[in-house]
Formats: structure tokens, C-alpha cells, sequence
């Protein structure tokens, strides 16, 4: 394939949600794999729900997951260039005046509905004279356009989906121009394709039968339409619709919230629907090397929270500690060493976790002793330094044998001493970390030791 070149167009209507998060994902590894260029388009057309504040958390949520863009564009940028297309398509008979009012549509396809016909637009608008149009105007009505379909067989070859056909007859000629005289996302979604040259037009599904009526309008624009791939929608686990009742799993969420890594949210969605097993990726270049449009399938892949806390963990297992330090230092753990990394790394399922161990390791700690003599004797043959993670149960069978406890009895007074908790990390790996001069000084309840 030669010179690939796809694009991510989300509408800054809301915060980038997993699924959407998921086609930007998988269109820019498509892209990078044929070592293609990635343009970023806002698709803002709707100049009311759309805004600046979504189009910068878009942009932000993308570079956090690393998918740097080659290019952007902006919708609203570039209106001179949609009203040349429209007159060229009015030139052309492709785009016609209609007087419906929203009542009267809604009327039309209720009673096409009760007649069991489809709901599809009748066309009375070709059939109005020079003087209704004149009349209709005179009332105050001003017309929206849409775009003539030719009754032939639409028909093309899906890269996800395979062989699509659809009949022109089937469709609703789509409306492209708003009473108001401003385009709509069809007409500026096929003249920014051409535009930019854009080679695979990778999407959900829920745009199947658009791409139908797109292809009739890259050709009455002179234009071969490009590739399409369209990805079956993700659901969540009881296979409802993700974005219904997940509406709120934003990126920033899963970010600033869940605490989650960039690439545990790659590794996760670059697979989902696809026939290659999800694992859990630490560089992109892997993914990229990997990616095989042809493995994805039309079942609607179930997104799984568990399953990215899983991948997470694997993620954080394999971070080596030059990925870590400087976020360590961001969040206020400066002197975080490889030693300390290496050892609370397999422990954590999160980075965030890591603030626990830190505080648990080099204090303030509240030891809680309830019985001093026992936290005496077990002082008195606590091992000597150098300690390894093998200390804690040289220690913990050298107390047994000088008091006679075992189990809880045995480890929860012990736990409670060192780290001011009744739960938390493990004593093996936190051990030496805390170090005997800390240990002794907790063990004889000195506070914020
Ligand atoms: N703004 C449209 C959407 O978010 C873009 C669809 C497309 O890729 O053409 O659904």
C-alpha cells in the first residue's frame, strides 16, 4: 500500500470516551503500520454543542496515549471551500431545495411507517413548482438542501466488514445544508476526505450506511471514495452499549481517576474485536509492528474493566525504573531509588499504589502496640542487618520460637508495630525497605517513626 493516510474525527461534543479513544487507536496504528500520515480533524459543525474545552481535552487525551497527530484540521475553518463545493453540487442538479418543516417530515414517515414502508424522504420536493417554492418563501420558509442519491447499487468492498451492498433506492437522500444555509457533517465529513487526500476511512459501524451515501458524493465530487473499515461498536460486559451506561468512561477519567497507564488502554483497545490476543504491551513500536487491520471481526467485542486493571498491573510489572522516576518525582517521591522500585513493582497494580509503600517504608507511621512486652521480645531477635526478603520469616519464626505465637496472633501485632495498619503491603518485600534502626524504633512505639 503506498502512501496511507487516515484520520481520527471525533465532534467536540463531549470528553474522548473509550470508544471513540478506540478508533483513534486503532487508525493510528493502522496508519503508522503502513507508515502512513494520521490527520486529526474536528469535526465541529455543530457550532452549538461543540467546544473548545472538548477539543482540548481530545487533543490532550490523545497525546497522553501517544497518538501524535501529522496534521489537524478544523471544520469550522474552513467554510469558504464547503460553499464552493455546494454551488458546484447545485451547478450539477446534485443538491435540491426542500420546504418540509420538521412536523411535516415527522408526519410523512409515520404514515409511511403505519403503510409498513420504509421511512424513506418521497422526494415531493423535486415535484414543487417555481411558484410553490416562491410561496413557501413568501411564508417565511427558507429551505434546506439535500443531495440527489442515484437508484443504482452502492456497492464496496469493507475492510473489516467485507462485501457491503446497498441500492440507492434504500436510502434517504441525506440533507446537507441546515435551513440556516450551514453544511452538515456529511457534506464537510466528504470534502475534507478529498481534501486531504485521505486514502482508509476507518469508523464505526454505526456509519454503514452514511459511507453509502458517501460514495455517491466522493463521485459527484470526481473523486474515487477511499477505503472504508468499519469497527463493530465495543459493549460493556453484559453486552449493553458502552457509551449508555459507560457514558462517563472518558480517557481524562480513566487518567486522572482510575489512575491507569497509557499503554494498559493501547494494549487493551489496539485489540478488542480482533482475532490477535490482547497482551499487555510496554513500547508502541511492538503494536505497531503487529497490527493487522484483517484480524478484526464484526462481533461486537465486549470492553472489560477488569480485564484493563489486569493489563495495568502486567504493564506496571515490566516498567523499568528510568519509565518511573521522573513521575515518581512529579508525584512527590523524589528519592525513589531502583532498589525501592524493583522490589513494591510486582506488588502494585497501579503506579498510584506505590504512595502507600512509600509512606509505609520511610514513615510517618503510627505504630500501633497493644502488647509491649511482646513487641520487646520480638525486638530482642529481630535479625541483623544487612535484611533481604528473606527476613521476614527468619524474624517471624524467631519470635515463634521465643514467645510460642503463631499466625495472626503472631503477625497482626507485628503488621500493626511497623506500619501503623491492620492490612496493607506485604512484610516480606516492605521489611527491608524500613530497615532494622526504623523497625526497632516502631517496635518500641515511637510515633511518626
Ligand atoms: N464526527 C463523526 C463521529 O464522531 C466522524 C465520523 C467519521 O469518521 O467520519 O462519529
Amino acid at each position: 500500500m503506498n502512501k496511507v493516510k487516515a484520520r481520527f474525527a471525533p465532534s467536540p461534543t463531549g470528553f474522548l470516551h473509550a470508544g471513540n479513544a478506540r478508533t483513534a487507536i486503532v487508525t493510528w496504528l493502522f496508519a503508522r503500520h503502513h507508515s502512513g500520515r494520521f490527520l486529526l480533524r474536528i469535526d465541529d459543525t455543530d457550532r452549538e454543542r461543540s467546544k473548545t474545552e472538548f477539543e482540548e481535552d481530545i487533543e490532550s487525551s490523545l497525546m497522553w496515549l501517544g497518538l501524535a497527530w501529522d496534521e489537524k484540521a478544523r471544520q469550522r475553518d474552513r467554510d469558504g471551500r464547503y460553499r464552493e463545493v455546494i454551488e458546484k453540487l447545485k451547478a450539477d442538479g446534485r443538491l435540491y431545495a426542500c420546504y418540509e418543516t420538521p412536523e411535516e417530515l415527522s408526519l410523512k414517515r409515520k404514515t409511511q411507517l403505519s403503510r409498513g414502508l420504509p421511512p424513506i424522504y418521497d422526494r415531493g420536493a423535486l415535484k414543487l413548482s417555481g411558484d410553490q417554492k416562491k410561496k413557501y418563501e413568501s411564508e417565511g420558509r427558507r429551505p434546506h438542501w439535500r443531495f440527489k442519491l442515484e437508484h443504482r447499487p452502492i456497492e464496496w468492498n469493507d475492510i473489516v466488514r467485507g462485501a457491503i451492498s446497498f441500492n440507492g433506492t434504500d436510502l434517504s437522500d441525506p440533507v446537507l445544508i441546515r435551513e440556516d444555509g450551514t453544511p452538515l457533517y456529511h457534506l464537510c465529513s466528504v470534502i475534507d476526505d478529498v481534501d486531504y487526500d485521505i486514502t482508509h476511512v476507518v469508523r464505526g459501524e454505526d456509519h454503514v450506511s452514511n459511507t453509502a451515501m458517501h460514495i455517491q458524493m466522493f463521485e459527484a465530487m470526481g473523486r474515487t471514495p477511499p477505503a472504508f473499515a468499519h469497527l463493530p461498536l465495543i459493549s460493556d460486559i453484559e453486552g449493553g452499549k458502552l457509551s449508555k451506561r459507560l457514558g462517563s468512561l472518558s480517557v481524562r477519567e480513566l487518567r486522572d481517576n482510575e489512575k491507569l497507564e497509557p499503554m494498559a488502554i493501547v494494549s487493551l483497545l489496539a485489540r478488542l474485536g480482533s482475532a490477535d490476543a490482547i497482551e499487555p504491551f510496554t513500547r508502541m513500536q511492538s503494536l505497531i509492528d503487529s497490527f493487522d487491520m484483517s484480524k478484526f471481526s464484526k462481533g461486537a467485542p465486549k470492553f472489560d474493566m477488569e480485564e484493563l486493571l489486569r493489563l495495568n498491573a502486567r504493564i506496571i510489572h515490566e516498567t523499568p525504573f528510568e519509565d518511573v522516576n521522573v513521575r515518581m518525582a512529579k508525584m512527590g517521591i523524589p528519592d525513589l531509588d531502583e532498589n525501592f522500585w524493583l522490589s513494591v513493582r510486582p506488588n502494585l497494580s497501579r503506579l498510584d499504589d506505590i504512595r502507600e509503600w512509600w509512606r509505609v517504608a520511610n514513615g510517618p507511621v503510627d505504630p500501633v502496640v497493644d502488647d509491649a512486652d511482646f513487641a520487646a521480645a520480638a525486638a530482642k531477635v529481630m535479625p541483623p542487618a544487612p535484611w533481604s526478603e528473606n527476613t521476614w520469616k527468619e524474624w517471624t519464626d524467631a519470635v515463634k520460637t521465643a514467645t510460642g505465637r503463631k499466625g495472626k496472633d503472631l503477625f497482626m501485632p507485628l503488621r500493626k508495630a511497623l506500619t501503623g495498619m491492620d492490612h496493607g503491603p506485604e512484610l516480606a518485600v516492605l521489611l527491608p525497605l524500613i530497615g532494622p534502626e526504623k523497625a526497632l524504633r516502631r517496635l518500641n512505639r515511637r510515633a511518626a517513626a
